[in-house]
């Protein structure tokens, strides 16, 4: 069953006051044939890798009665070999999603009385996290083709000497990669720690421009990544970080012990022992990508640059009716992202296809121009700039369904 949102609980419930009245993150769980909102992997394991998640689940289940390993070190161990950087098991700390990385982030780090620093657009559960953890989130804005200047970045640092910076490479819901040097420029100006989210670095057109890179340099820096992404295993929740080993120890103060099921642990192992299989499906993702930022702008829309597995396009004066239409013909992507944006997840050919098709129509529906192009010129009759709206609400509920309680 799902939860009604958070705003209309009743009166008698006694919900802390700063978590009243705000609304749950979540997309719509739609069962359409084509699911392009959550910028998940399209393609599930094969069945040689489900047979090795189902032969390491079968090896630890004679075992549950028992609590597993608390500090997960041979996961760990086998993460830093994947990450290379001559990182070690003690330089990085896993858990159940990156989400939760980012929970016991700010846990550690944050807090009341602190302060957390972000640019948006960019992903909404780092506010929403904030909030839960009791810290102060400081909304930065983002460049107006959604990159980050070092300038804008460290003239907010200066103002407001926060205890944490996040910044997201390949930025989401933008698909925007920021430049090592950038991330090094904050670095060196941050007083407190500065986390990059880089949940989708294995999409960017240039993964070696990773902040790993700059974790011998950068004592406080942070590089937060997620196996829900390339690796295709969302279902499993399995996100982690790379650091210096002062911060994993850190945050043995914060987890919750044995926060990673032994479950968790061994499909996360099988998976990462058969790495190769599921990190094929990054070449082809980034190649339907770059074919739909191509066939997007051949349709005449903006279309941000994308080093993700996912693309941003608009504007639309009327997004919401886009989204529907578009979820009318079985089609379901993401109302997020600036107002007048709409986001889709690179998917299969066939799933391409579907979205493409379904998007011609609506474009061309009832024989006049492109949406887009007739919300353009109603935009600048009005003398408004299409884009540079705030950000939108990060979620829009489907009229009658209920609010959903996935976090992606
Ligand atoms: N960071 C970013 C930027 C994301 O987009 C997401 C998921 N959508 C996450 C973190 C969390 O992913 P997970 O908890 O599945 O690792």
């Amino acid at each position: 069953m799902s939860s009604p949102p958070a705003g209309s609980l009743p009166p008698w419930l006694p919900i802390r006051e700063d978590l009243a009245g705000h609304t749950a993150y979540g997309a719509p769980q739609i069962d359409v044939p084509v699911q392009l909102n959550t910028n998940e992997n399209p393609y599930p394991p094969s069945p040689a890798l489900a047979q090795a998640i189902t032969r390491a689940v079968a090896a630890v289940a004679g075992t549950l009665n028992r609590y597993p390993d608390r500090d997960a070190v041979a996961l760990r161990g086998d993460l830093a070999a994947y990450l290379g950087h001559g990182l070690a098991a003690d330089q990085v700390w896993a858990a159940n999603g990156s989400n939760e990385i980012i929970q016991q982030l700010f846990q550690a780090f944050g807090g009341p009385g602190r302060t957390a620093l972000g640019f948006e657009p960019s992903y909404s559960m780092h506010p929403l996290i904030a909030l839960a953890t009791g810290t102060r989130w400081i909304s930065g804005a983002r460049d107006a083709d959604f990159g980050l200047e070092p300038d804008h970045a460290l003239a907010a640092i200066r103002e407001h000497h926060p205890d944490l910076v996040f910044l997201t490479s390949p930025n989401n819901p933008t698909g925007t990669a920021l430049a090592p040097e950038v991330i090094e420029a904050v670095c060196g100006a941050a007083p407190g720690m500065v986390i990059v989210d880089e949940a989708y670095a294995e999409f960017a057109r240039d993964p070696s421009a990773t902040a790993l890179t700059l974790l011998p340099r950068c004592r406080r820096l942070v590089v937060t990544r997620t196996m829900s992404k390339a690796f295709a295993l969302a279902g499993a929740r399995v996100g982690y970080l790379a650091a210096d080993p002062a911060v994993p120890q850190a945050l043995l103060l914060v987890r919750l012990p044995y926060h990673l099921s032994a479950v968790t642990q061994a499909v996360a192992r099988a998976v990462l022992a058969l790495a190769s299989e599921p990190l094929a499906t990054v070449a082809a993702l980034r190649e339907q990508r770059d074919d739909l930022v191509a066939w997007l702008r051949g349709r005449g829309l903006r279309v941000a640059d994308s080093d993700a597995n996912f693309v941003l396009f608009g504007e639309f004066g009327d997004r919401h009716a886009v989204w529907q239409a578009l979820l009318d013909r079985g089609v379901l992507i993401r109302e997020t992202g600036p107002a007048g944006w709409l986001r889709v997840t690179a998917g299969t050919p066939a799933e391409m296809a579907a979205f493409r098709d379904a998007l011609d129509v609506v474009l061309a529906r009832g024989g006049g121009p492109p949406i887009a192009a007739r919300h353009r010129a109603a935009a600048s009759r009005r003398g408004s700039t299409p884009g540079a709206g705030s950000p939108g609400p990060g979620e829009t509920l489907v009229p009658g369904q209920p609010a959903a309680e996935v976090h992606r």
